[in-house]
């Protein structure tokens, strides 16, 4: 045995003081002793095994470290540097200022969640945003609940527990993270009848399939794919006929549902859930965070009749939006109302943020990085795509900074920083895509990506 080892390990009280000095009352004492015992425990069963005990300083910096992960949240800061928009991933939509006022608002005193104003007697918390949805999508009526997924069990569980739903061989899909349609039918009580062919479903499929015990046909957005060639979907006014006629609910799941045309951007034509709703669908289910730009929802716009049993349901209870979600929601739809959408939302902003103006801060970023002694950085041209299952396939061009050396490595140290910065890799080169970075983000971007290098050159 060393020196060092027979020497043997500080006491636990003289370490703690010895960190105390150092994390300024960050902690209280009694977590701090936890920390430090492990570290000391960790010591000793490394002395048992023959391998020499640190000196008091390693062991200091080992608890320190230890604070600092403990105190280091979790859930933190990222710059999404991937070039998808509603990456899921990195938390899909990021929230326009107005709707972080709102939060703010609402968070930090109390307010009329579930109180009438007017009436000065209890209200609900479902009708804040009643009023803007059905304005937007021209819908009779709306709820909001926590997630689409949440969206679609309700509507499902309300209307077809113990009957049947139809669905489309091609549209029995699962969109990712666990939702697949066959089993949110499942759970919702309803049972499964599918129809048709994966890529060949027609209208007299549906109505083959219609029984007395057929509650609805779902319809649903097939969100992360496509079905190309030799394909048939019903056209919506057959939909709309067969329903109509048999007595069934028209569900639709329609996904991201966008309320601004997509191909005014550059994407292919899709229907927006205005069009769902004047396709004669009962219920429109989609999601508050994927092309909508808001905080996690599920929206649901309908016939005021079939909402009204929705709001009735006791599952709503178990699914409903909190008050910051309606106040992000309230202020985002009124971007929509006051026709700023573009301008106010970020995923509108970076969707529709032009190739000639990424190509300007791809090359200031470069120009900053040179600067600063960086040679490996260069401006690239690359595809950015729209993602969150939107839009599948479509690409967006647009630019990025290029990282060539050891770009592995440089990933790691960049996704490990504060704020962490997530990229993607291709053809041995670290790619930073500009339209999903946000604009007011480049200083920061530069900032990491200096520190990230410099983490990066071997330390002597
Ligand atoms: C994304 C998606 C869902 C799930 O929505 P969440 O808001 O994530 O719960 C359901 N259906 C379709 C078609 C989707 O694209």
């Amino acid at each position: 045995m060393s020196n060092t080892a027979r020497r043997g390990l500080p006491s636990v009280d003289r370490l703690v003081r010895l960190v105390e000095e150092q994390i300024n009352g960050t902690l209280p004492r009694a977590e701090l002793v936890q920390i430090v015992r492990a570290v000391v425990d960790a010591a000793r069963r490394q002395l048992a095994e023959g391998v020499a005990a640190p000196g008091i300083e390693e062991l200091a910096q080992e608890a320190l470290i230890a604070v600092e992960r403990l105190l280091r949240p979790s859930l933190r800061h990222v710059i999404n540097a991937t070039g998808v928009v509603v990456q899921t991933n990195l938390g899909r939509a990021p929230l326009s200022p107005a709707a972080l006022a709102a939060i703010q608002s609402v968070a930090q005193s109390y307010s009329n969640l579930e109180y009438d104003l007017d009436a000065g007697e209890r209200g609900s918390r479902y009708n804040h945003l009643t009023a803007l949805l059905a304005r937007l999508t021209d819908a009779e009526a709306a709820l909001a609940v926590n997630n689409n997924a949440a969206a679609v069990l309700l509507a499902l569980a309300c209307f077809c527990a113990g009957k049947e739903v139809l669905v489309s061989r091609g549209q029995a899909v699962e969109i990712g993270g666990g939702f697949r349609i066959p089993d949110v039918l499942r759970q919702s009580g309803a049972r499964l009848v599918e129809v048709g062919t994966t890529n060949r479903t027609y209208a007299h499929d549906y109505a083959a399939a219609i029984t007395s015990e057929t509650a609805a046909i779902l319809t649903v957005h097939r969100s992360n794919f496509r079905v190309v060639g030799f394909t048939h979907d019903p056209h919506e006014m057959e939909l709309r006929h067969l329903a109509h006629e048999a007595g069934v609910l028209w569900i639709d799941d329609w996904g991201s549902g966008s309320l601004l045309r997509p191909e005014r951007y550059g994407l292919a034509a899709e229907d927006t859930v205005q069009d769902r709703v004047a396709a004669g669908c009962d219920l429109v289910c989609f999601s508050g965070d994927k092309l909508l730009g808001g905080p996690q929802a599920g929206l649901i716009v309908g016939s005021s009749s079939a909402i009204g049993q929705l709001r009735k349901h006791p599952l709503l209870r178990a699914l409903r939006v909190d008050k910051l979600t309606i106040a992000a929601m309230e202020a985002t739809l009124l971007s929509y109302v006051q026709g700023r959408a573009e301008q106010e939302i970020p995923v509108w902003q970076m969707i529709s943020a032009s190739s000639d103006a990424l190509h300007t801060r791809a090359t200031a970023l470069v120009a900053q990085l040179r600067e600063m002694g960086v040679d490996s950085a260069e401006v690239t041209s690359c595809e950015s795509a729209v993602g969150g299952g939107s839009l599948p396939g479509q690409t967006l061009p647009s630019w990025a900074v290029a990282l060539t050396t050891t770009p592995d490595r440089l990933h790691t140290q960049l996704r490990s920083g504060d704020p962490a910065v997530v990229g993607r890799i291709t053809d041995e080169r670290l790619l930073l895509d500009l339209r999903t970075v946000l604009p007011h983000e480049d200083t920061t971007l530069i900032q990491a990506l200096v520190a990230a290098l410099a983490q990066e050159s071997p330390r002597s």
